[in-house]
């Protein structure tokens, strides 16, 4: 995946997936042989690449910001009024990220000054694409001058391009790409990091990836919608040639459903049809009842046209979790903490926190696969959730390390919490390949003081796991 996903100059994705494809068709019932024969074809992307690589460029790494800061293919589309203040906003973060690299190099302050200019005056996604090319030397520049905080900046700049060559799939609607500029304004606020914005990215990608499947299947949900309503008023129109009125009527109809894409106006079309039907009841009456059918398949498409529609908004929100385990991720973790905090504040109630981190986590890698650990760590996260509250949030904090946010109790309990979900592991063992699999833990478990940041408590939480560690894993150690 992340070699299809890095940029080889000369060689498009599509090829990439073609080429795929077909080694996958032809040695898929030979693991070795299939494993050699994509090993080759990466290696082949490479060394083509390379072949073709400009020498100025220098590292790859440049090479991938050139690439990817071209437009990609159909991204250039004029966005209709209802997405001008998307691309407004949009416009005004790219402008904000412009500036913050000030931050780090202020001799760079009349050049970004005269491109935050230009980015401010962006219309039109043609412009925000054309213009993404004006600023790859600038990004290259700046990359170049400031060692890793520079490499921050490129992070996010990153993460922009990714929603530029993005925009255009919001042009449905715009709450996607509303909710991902929410996300992103929040990175630019607060104080980034590289890890930050790593999390960022991944959740990004993997939204934008989920928003694509959605859309392709909504889409389909509604020409199906309307090719049934179509040839329901086909066979309408055969059944009812006597009158010619009506028949005008129907063809007027057929025009309307073909025109329009929206769910509401169908349901209308469709009640005016049924009105109609009824007044010559007596000359179709076969064609009503079929009517009637088609109704109640409509009604079912719209339900699934509904449900789509609202697994797409919260699409957005995923990224608030991690993908893997289902468990929150950092920017997940951030929300629930400020939430029981506050509330722990204002009720003057208990919360603690508890930090575990799986026990030589990499060996069990080592000997089973890292699938093996993947699976492992969902697992973990399964047990977890059911061994505690409903009321307790888990979140993936790194790696194999888990942050357990135990709200109401005292921390004599919460320890005991941790430790009973400690013997639920030894019970509810982890099965890979049918073998009984024993996954442990070292946790640290701190009880936040009134008002104490999220960093300072974790922090304690952390070094008390530490100590479990230095003493002997599988263990739980109560923070000072
Ligand atoms: P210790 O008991 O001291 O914690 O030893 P450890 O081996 O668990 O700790 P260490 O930090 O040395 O290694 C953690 C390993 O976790 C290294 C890394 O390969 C693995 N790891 C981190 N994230 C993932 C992941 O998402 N999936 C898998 N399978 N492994 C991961
Ligand atoms: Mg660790
Ligand atoms: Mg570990």
């Amino acid at each position: 995946m992340r070699q299809l996903e890095t940029t080889h100059k000369g060689i498009t994705l599509a090829r990439k997936k073609e080429g795929i494809e077909t080694v996958l068709k032809k040695f898929t019932k030979s693991p070795e042989a299939l494993f050699e024969k994509l090993t080759g074809l990466m290696r082949s992307w490479k060394e083509s690449s390379a072949s073709t690589e400009n020498v100025a460029m220098g590292t790859t790494e440049q090479t991938a910001v050139s690439q990817s800061a071209s437009p990609a293919a159909g991204a250039a589309v004029a966005l209709p009024g209802s997405d001008t203040e998307a691309l407004g906003k949009l416009s005004e973060l790219l402008a904000q990220t412009l500036e913050s690299t000030l931050s780090t190099q202020p001799e760079l302050t009349d050049e970004v000054h005269a491109l935050t200019q230009q980015v401010r005056s962006i219309k039109t996604t043609e412009e925000i694409t054309a213009l993404t090319k004006t600023l790859r030397p600038f990004w290259i520049k700046v990359e170049l001058r400031g060692g890793d905080k520079a490499k921050v900046h490129e992070g996010l700049i990153r993460l922009l391009r990714l929603l530029v060559e993005n925009v255009g799939e919001m042009i449905e609607d715009d709450e996607w790409l509303h909710g991902q500029i929410v996300i992103l304004q929040e990175i630019i606020d607060n104080p980034v990091d590289r890890n930050v914005i790593a999390d960022a990215e991944r959740g990004l990608r993997d939204a934008i990836i989920k928003q694509g499947i959605l859309k392709k299947s909504l889409t389909d949900a509604k020409s199906t919608l309307k090719s049934l309503m179509t040839n329901f008023i086909d066979r309408l129109g055969e059944i009812t040639e006597s009158t010619g009125d009506y028949h005008q009527k129907i063809e007027g109809y057929s025009q309307k459903i073909g025109k329009t894409n929206n769910l509401t106006e169908l349901s209308h079309l469709l009640d005016d049809i049924m009105q109609d039907t009824r007044i010559i009841q007596a000359s179709a009456l076969r064609s009503h009842e079929e009517l009637v059918t088609t109704r109640k398949q409509v009604q079912e498409s719209e339900a699934k046209i509904k449900q789509l529609e609202q697994e797409l908004t919260q699409v957005s929100e995923l990224v608030r979790e991690d993908q893997l385990t289902g468990a929150l991720n950092r920017r997940g973790l951030d929300a629930a903490f400020e939430n029981e905090a506050t509330r722990a504040d204002r009720q003057q109630a208990p919360l603690c926190v508890a930090l575990l981190d799986i026990d030589n986590f990499k060996r069990l890698n080592d000997t089973l696969g890292h699938q093996a650990g993947d699976q492992a760590l969902t697992h973990l996260c399964g047990v977890i959730k059911e061994a505690l509250r409903p009321s307790d949030s888990v979140a993936r904090y790194g790696g194999e390390e888990f942050v357990i946010l135990l709200p109401g109790v005292s921390l004599a309990e919460a320890a005991s919490a941790i430790e009973r979900l400690q013997r639920e592991l030894t019970k509810r063992f982890f099965l890979h390949e049918n073998e009984r699999v024993l996954v442990t833990f070292s946790a640290g478990v701190a009880l936040r003081a009134p008002e104490e940041p999220q960093e300072d408590v974790i922090g304690r939480a952390d070094r008390a796991m530490y100590k479990a560690k230095k003493t002997g894993k599988n263990r739980v150690i109560v923070a000072e």
